[in-house]
């Protein structure tokens, strides 16, 4: 190969394998997305022993694609239960777990 077909070989490798580490996050982020429950403004995921993974913050999810784990507590006056997201400050209310 001359010069410019080699450079233009590389060029098509790497975008190939960019395309590729692209498909392979749509198919994770759709993955995750097919499992994904909405409850009280928050994601869960069921597992597959049937137990509740979550809560998940849905504005971290709905804006950028990342599924970040909510901290569970109580309101300040202690009557309900508070998830919140450390990272955008989503706050979702909770039924009082048992
Ligand atoms: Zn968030």
């Amino acid at each position: 190969m001359d010069n410019s077909l080699e450079k233009k070989y590389q060029e098509l490798v790497e975008e190939n394998k960019a395309l590729k580490e692209q498909i392979k996050k749509l198919q994770k982020d759709q993955k995750i997305y097919d499992s994904l429950i909405v409850k009280n403004n928050c994601y869960f995921i069921e597992k597959e022993n049937g137990d509740m993974d979550g809560p998940f913050c849905i504005r971290c999810w709905d804006k950028r694609k990342k599924l970040t784990r909510m901290t569970i507590m109580d309101s300040p006056d202690g009557s309900k239960t508070m998830a919140t997201c450390h990272d955008c400050t989503f706050i979702a209310y909770l039924p009082m777990f048992d």
